[in-house]
C-alpha cells in the first residue's frame, strides 16, 4: 500500500465549537428559556461556557466514558453540555422526559449515568427517580441560585454555580475519535430501551454529512429552529451541524404549541425547521384559524414518522419547502432526505408530488438495500417492497452494552422497516415490519390509508391497525380524530377511500376518538391502539 500524506487529525465534537468560536463568534443562539423570557448570546459564548461545565464536571470526578445525563428541553445550557460532556471524553446521554418514570428509571440505572442535569419543568420528575437511581451522584438543575427548585432532591447542584466557580480556561482533550461521545435509547415501543452510543468520528461525520446541500443545506446565512427535541437523537444532528456551519440556532425551550412557535419563528426570521409530523398539526392549524403567514420560512424538514401528503401540501401554499427525510436512533439518526433532482424540477407539481411524498434518497455515506424474506436483494424498481437494510459509519453495529445480541445480518442493520426503492434512489416506507397490515396473506400498506385519512377535511389525525377476522387474518380499522366543527360519519370517511386504493385495501371500519396516543418521540403508539382495539368487532367479521 503505499500511504496517504494526510494528516491524522481525529474527528472530535469539541473541534465544532471551537470552529464556531473562531469564525462564527458573534452568532447568535437564541433560547426561550424554561425560567420564562429570551435568552440570547453568541456561539463565542457557548464555547467559553461549555469549557466551564466541562471543567466543572471534571471537579466532580466525572471521568473518561462516564455517562452523564440530560433531562432538558431545547436550551442554550442543554448545548453547552452537549459539547462540554462529549468535549471532556464523558458520554452525553440524552434522556426523553416524556417517557413513563419507570423507563426512565430504567435507562438511567442501565447507562449507569454518575450526574443528570434537568430543567426545571423536570423537578417533579427528578424528586421521583432520585432514591431509583443509585449510580447517580448528583442532579443539577439547569438554572441559577434564584431558581432553584425546592423539591426534595438528594445531591442538588445549581448548573450557574457550577459554571461560575471556573474559569473556561480548559483545553480540549486530544481524544481518539472512536471514543464514544452520546448515548441515546431508541425509543422502540416493545422490550426495554436499547441504547445507541454514537461516537465523536461518527458523529462529526453525521454533522457534515447532515449539512449537504439535498439534506439541511446549512450555511452560515440560515436561521435554525430544531423542534425535533435534543432528547430525540441529538435533535437529528442539528445541535452539531448549526455550530459547525454558523447558522444561527433558536431553541424553543418547550414552547412547542402552535402559538409560541408561530411568534419565535418570526421574531427571530427562522429560515430553516425540522420536527416529526404531530407537531406541524399544531403549527398549521393554528396557522389556519388565524389566517397566518410565514415571512421568513423556507424549508420545513419533516421524519420521525411518515409526513402525510396534505402536510407537503400545505406547506406548500405557505411557500415552504416541505423536505420529507427518513431515520433512526441507530442511524445517528439521518437515512435519506426528499430533496429533488433537476429531472424533477421540469416535471408538473402532480408528477414531483409522486416524488416528494418518499422518504427520499440515501445520504451518501449510508447503503441501503430491501431484501425478501430469505434475505435476496430485490430490484429497485419502486413497485417490490421488502425489509429495509442500511450500513454505513453513523449506522449502529449493536447495542450499549451488548443488549439484543448480535443484531446485524452479514454487516447490515436490519431496520424493521418494509419499503420499496426506486431507479432514482428514492425510498418509501410501506410500513413498520410490525405495523403492516396483514389480510390473507397479502401486505395492506397502514401508512396509505393514514395519508388517505387525513386527507379528507374532517379528519385531523389517523391511525390504521389491522383488527382480527376470521377469514381475513387481519382487516383494517381506521382509527380517526375528527377536525374541530367537522361533522363526518364512518360512511362518508370509507367512501372516500374508493378509488384511491384497491378495493380490498379499503377499511373495513372507522371508530372515531378524541385522541390518539402517540409515543415518547410523537408516533402513533400502534401497540397501545392495537391492544385497545383487540375486541373491537368488524362488521364484516
Ligand atoms: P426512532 O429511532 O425513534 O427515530 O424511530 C425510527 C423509526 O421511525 C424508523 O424505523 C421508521 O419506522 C420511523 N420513521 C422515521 N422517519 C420516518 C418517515 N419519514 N416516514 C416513515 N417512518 C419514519
Amino acid at each position: 500500500m503505499l500511504r496517504g500524506l494526510m494528516q491524522d487529525a481525529p474527528l472530535l465534537i469539541s473541534s465544532i465549537i471551537r470552529h464556531a468560536d473562531l469564525c462564527h463568534g458573534d452568532t447568535e443562539v437564541v433560547s426561550r428559556t424554561v425560567e420564562g423570557g429570551i435568552h440570547r448570546y453568541t456561539y463565542a459564548d457557548v464555547h467559553r461556557r461549555a469549557r466551564q461545565i466541562a471543567q466543572a464536571l471534571g471537579r466532580l470526578g466525572v471521568g473518561l466514558g462516564d455517562r452523564v445525563g440530560t433531562l432538558a428541553w431545547n436550551g442554550y445550557r442543554h448545548l453547552e453540555l452537549y459539547y462540554g460532556i462529549s468535549g471532556r471524553g464523558a458520554v452525553m446521554h440524552t434522556i426523553n422526559p416524556r417517557l413513563f418514570p419507570e423507563q426512565i428509571a430504567y435507562i438511567i440505572n442501565h447507562a449507569e449515568d454518575r450526574y443528570i442535569c434537568f430543567d426545571l419543568t423536570f423537578a417533579p420528575l427528578v424528586e421521583k427517580l432520585a432514591p431509583q437511581c443509585p449510580t447517580v451522584r448528583g442532579w443539577v438543575a439547569m438554572t441559577d441560585r434564584a431558581h432553584m427548585p425546592q423539591a426534595q432532591i438528594p445531591n442538588l447542584l445549581c448548573y450557574e454555580e457550577l459554571v461560575a466557580a471556573e474559569d473556561g480556561s480548559y483545553e480540549w482533550p486530544r481524544l481518539d475519535e472512536w471514543t464514544a461521545a452520546a448515548l441515546c435509547y431508541s425509543s422502540g415501543t416493545t422490550g426495554n430501551p436499547k441504547g445507541a452510543l454514537f461516537a465523536h468520528r461518527s458523529t462529526v461525520i453525521h454533522a457534515y454529512a447532515a449539512s449537504l446541500p439535498d439534506v439541511f443545506n446549512a450555511s452560515a446565512c440560515e436561521v435554525i429552529l430544531p423542534v425535533v427535541p435534543m432528547f430525540h437523537v441529538n435533535s437529528w444532528g442539528i445541535a452539531y451541524l448549526a455550530p459547525l456551519n454558523g447558522s444561527k440556532l433558536v431553541l424553543p425551550g418547550a414552547g412547542l404549541d402552535g402559538k409560541s412557535l408561530y411568534e419565535l419563528f418570526e421574531a427571530e426570521k427562522v429560515t430553516m425547521t425540522a420536527g416529526v409530523p404531530t407537531v406541524w398539526l399544531g403549527l398549521l392549524a393554528f396557522m389556519q384559524e388565524n389566517g397566518l403567514k410565514f415571512s421568513s420560512l423556507k424549508r420545513a424538514v419533516v421524519g420521525g414518522s411518515a409526513c402525510p401528503p396534505t402536510m407537503i401540501q400545505t406547506f406548500a401554499e405557505y411557500g415552504v419547502d416541505c423536505v420529507h427525510a427518513w431515520g433512526m436512533t441507530e442511524m445517528s439518526p439521518l437515512g435519506t432526505f426528499g430533496s429533488l433532482k433537476a429531472k424533477h424540477l421540469k416535471m408538473s407539481p402532480e408528477e414531483q408530488f409522486g416524488t416528494r411524498i418518499k422518504q427520499g434518497r440515501a445520504i451518501f455515506g449510508v447503503e441501503m438495500k430491501i431484501v425478501d424474506a430469505e434475505g435476496r436483494e430485490l430490484p429497485r424498481d419502486g413497485k417490490a417492497f421488502g425489509d429495509l437494510l442500511v450500513r454505513g459509519p453513523w449506522v449502529t453495529t449493536g447495542y450499549f452494552k451488548g443488549e439484543g445480541g448480535d443484531i446485524l445480518r452479514d454487516g447490515w442493520f436490519p431496520t424493521g422497516d418494509v419499503a420499496t426503492i426506486d431507479p432514482d434512489g428514492y425510498m418509501q416506507i410501506t410500513d413498520r415490519s410490525k405495523d403492516v397490515i396483514k389480510s390473507g396473506g397479502e401486505w395492506i400498506s397502514s401508512i396509505d390509508l393514514e395519508n388517505i385519512a387525513v386527507a379528507h377535511p374532517g379528519i385531523a389525525e389517523a391511525a390504521a391497525i389491522g383488527v382480527s377476522h376470521p377469514k381475513w387474518d387481519e382487516r383494517p380499522l381506521i382509527v380517526a380524530v375528527k377536525r374541530a366543527g367537522a361533522d363526518v360519519t364512518r360512511e362518508e370517511l370509507l367512501k372516500f377511500f374508493e378509488g384511491k386504493v384497491v378495493k380490498w385495501w379499503i377499511p373495513d371500519d372507522v371508530a372515531f376518538v378524541e385522541t390518539l396516543p402517540h409515543t415518547a418521540t410523537g408516533k402513533l403508539l400502534k401497540t397501545q391502539l392495537r391492544q385497545d382495539f383487540k375486541a373491537h368487532k368488524l362488521p364484516t367479521a
